[in-house]
């Protein structure tokens, strides 16, 4: 059993992990030349870090990242409006997680390259078809380097592409593009002292009031 992963982001490479525990030989077709360490704050849910800590994980994570003890919502001026306690303060068995999506991205592709490999990604190789035969499906890839193109043989692909995802796209194509909801939303980082728990997660409502 072959099994080709499309995207060599947190969903695609976590599958990696997962199929090469089952013993699957497993190859990750990236259309990125050179991972970067990108993105900002994610939160990983205690059902997440579970699936991650059972595929050894467990010590890099508790390095890497913060374990959330609360979410707070608070008000433009900093009035709490409403909180709750996150991860083993609310009874999990695992912990919640805040981490850097771009650290965690190269946590796992450094234990992807550990485990199954060096060529288990392939790196600059963007996803352009797939034919299904019997038996298997043959993936087609251009070579960003080199513009060429190529092929890869297996049993099994899993799209694991993203929010614009091509291998969704291919077996889906009556579904209309993403719908933009209306909500934009600003992202900024900078370096502060801890506050409140210092384990905390606030979430500022620039609409809200208290009692409103
Ligand atoms: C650069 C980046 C920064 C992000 N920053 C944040 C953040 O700060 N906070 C947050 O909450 N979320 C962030 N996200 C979104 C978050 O990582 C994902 O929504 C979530 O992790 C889902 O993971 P995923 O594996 O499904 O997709 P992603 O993590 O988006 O990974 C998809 C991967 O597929 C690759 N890919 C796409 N098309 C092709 C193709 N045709 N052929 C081959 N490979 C392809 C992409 O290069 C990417 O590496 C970011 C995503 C990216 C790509």
């Amino acid at each position: 059993m072959r099994v080709v992963v499309v995207g060599a982001g947190i969903g695609g490479l976590t599958a990696a992990l997962s199929l090469g525990v089952a013993g699957v030989d497993v190859v990750v077709v990236e259309a990125v030349r050179e991972p970067r360490p990108l993105g900002v704050g994610i939160n990983l849910q205690p059902h997440a870090v579970r699936e991650l800590t059972e595929l050894g994980l467990g010590d890099a994570l508790r390095e890497l990242a913060i374990p959330t003890a609360e979410v707070v919502h608070v008000d433009r001026h900093g009035n709490r409006i409403w909180s709750q306690p996150r991860g083993l303060a609310l009874g999990y068995r695992w912990p919640q997680y805040s981490i850097h999506r771009g650290e965690l991205q190269m946590l796992l592709l450094d234990t992807v390259r550990a485990r199954l490999g060096p060529c288990a990604v392939r790196l600059g190789a963007q996803f352009e078809g797939v034919e299904q035969q019997r038996g298997g499906v043959t993936v087609g890839v251009t070579d960003r380097s080199t513009g060429s193109a190529r092929t890869l043989a297996g049993d099994v692909l899993v799209g694991a592409d993203g929010l614009h995802s091509a291998v969704r796209a291919l077996y889906h194509p009556e579904q209309a593009p993403l719908h933009y909801a209306g909500i934009r939303m600003w992202r900024g980082v900078c370096e502060t002292e801890p506050f409140l728990t210092g384990h905390s997660m606030v979430i500022v409502d620039s609409n809200a009031a208290p009692g409103s």
